[in-house]
């Protein structure tokens, strides 16, 4: 259905409240005893952090996770009373920002531990610790495992944790596992605190690392966090945007800039008022000869990209499809068509789609 403010910005981006909380109970439900947190970094993974979050607080979750102390600030806005992790750690010389939001940084490295130490000067604020466990980006290494006990004496840790390597697929298991050890021995100095390793992935996975607390992020908005297999989630983020024009053309004709795709029969095209400008990734294009590219739904019918994608324009071949016209919807993400399989026909990863989605559309909250 038309909608004027989705008339004005082009595309409409709907996040489902309703399957968002699904989803989160269905991850906690795989998680057993542990407490399901949400993962909400990246404006909650592009679709709204107080969006993401209300539905979320409603249903109860407590604990949540942001990567950096301004989202933090702004989900303790709406959320006074939740638990919320800064995952990309303490930031020099802001630990009061943090400790007067209570807000709790995932101490990183030594310096981090030393310097959120010293600033709350035998203060009883709340923090996480990281261990690297293999990813090698953030977290203490295993010889800084003797220091960071003394200097977390002292402290109050709430939270031990590291991060898988691997997000699903058949490589999943095997790495796991050896993560799996190798988090149990780092947090071995500190048997007493609540520990929590896996993200959506690895909640799925056979070895149930699950410890205390879990920390899905991408699952929750419908992501795929078992890849190799039909997807457990509800879709939770659709996309639509409106036919401009509709028009044939004839064999041999190209469309788009570069002439990437040429007609190779006559054929009936429609061109939306979408792009890469509203989170279309620029890969899922329709070149001549090459497969796959993106595509959208019109009356369930699958109608592909033909040539490039523009920043503001995107030409759909609907030939096959029942006859278009100006104004009609055209499904870019929903039931049929899942983050998943736009990223994959465009050689990019969901959580880049996600995060990315509608910086411009028009958006709305159904079922919350
Ligand atoms: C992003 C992130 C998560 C969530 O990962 P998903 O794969 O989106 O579930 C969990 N933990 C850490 C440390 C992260 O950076």
């Amino acid at each position: 259905m038309p909608s004027v403010a989705r008339e004005h910005a082009g595309t409409a981006v709907t996040l489902d409240a309703g399957a968002l909380v699904a989803n989160w109970r269905l991850l906690g439900a795989r998680a057993g005893q542990a407490e399901c947190a949400a993962v909400l970094k990246a404006d909650g993974y592009g679709q709204g952090l107080e969006r993401a979050a209300n539905p979320l607080l409603r249903a109860g979750c407590r604990t949540f996770f942001v990567a950096h102390v301004f989202e933090g600030a702004r989900l303790r806005q709406a959320a006074p009373d939740a638990t919320v992790y800064i995952l990309n750690g303490l930031v020099p010389g802001l630990a009061r920002t943090y400790a007067d939001a209570h807000l709790r940084p995932v101490l990183n490295s030594l310096s981090e531990l030393a310097e959120w130490r010293e600033a709350l000067a035998g203060g009883r604020a709340p923090c996480a610790l990281q261990v690297d466990s293999g990813m090698h980006r953030v977290g203490l290494a295993t010889d800084d495992l003797r220091e960071a006990k003394i200097l977390s004496a002292d402290l109050d840790v709430a939270l031990l944790m590291s991060h898988f390597v691997r997000s699903g697929g058949a490589s999943l298991s095997s790495g796991t596992a050896r993560q799996v050890a190798i988090f149990d021995a780092m947090r071995a100095p500190w048997p007493n605190v609540p520990a929590s390793l896996a993200n959506s992935s690895g909640i799925f996975s056979e070895h149930h690392p699950h410890y205390d607390l879990v920390r899905p992020g991408y699952a929750l908005f419908g992501g795929n966090p078992t890849p190799d297999q039909p997807n457990p989630m509800r879709p939770v983020v659709g996309m639509e945007a409106s036919v401009l024009q509709v028009h044939a053309i004839a064999a041999g004709e190209s469309v788009g800039y570069e002439a990437c795709w040429t007609a190779a029969s006559p054929r009936r095209l429609a061109t939306i008022g979408c792009g890469y400008a509203d989170g279309i990734p620029f890969g899922a294009g329709g070149r001549s000869g090459a497969e796959p590219c993106g595509w959208a739904e019109i009356a369930g019918v699958r109608c592909p990209f033909v040539g490039r994608v523009s920043m503001d324009l995107i030409v759909l071949d609907v030939t096959d499809a029942p006859p278009v016209a100006r104004g009609d919807n055209v499904t870019l993400l929903g039931e049929a068509i899942t983050v998943d399989d736009l990223a994959a026909r465009a050689g990019t990863i969901g959580y880049e789609v996600l995060t990315k989605l509608g910086l411009r559309g028009h958006r709305r909250v159904v079922n919350g």
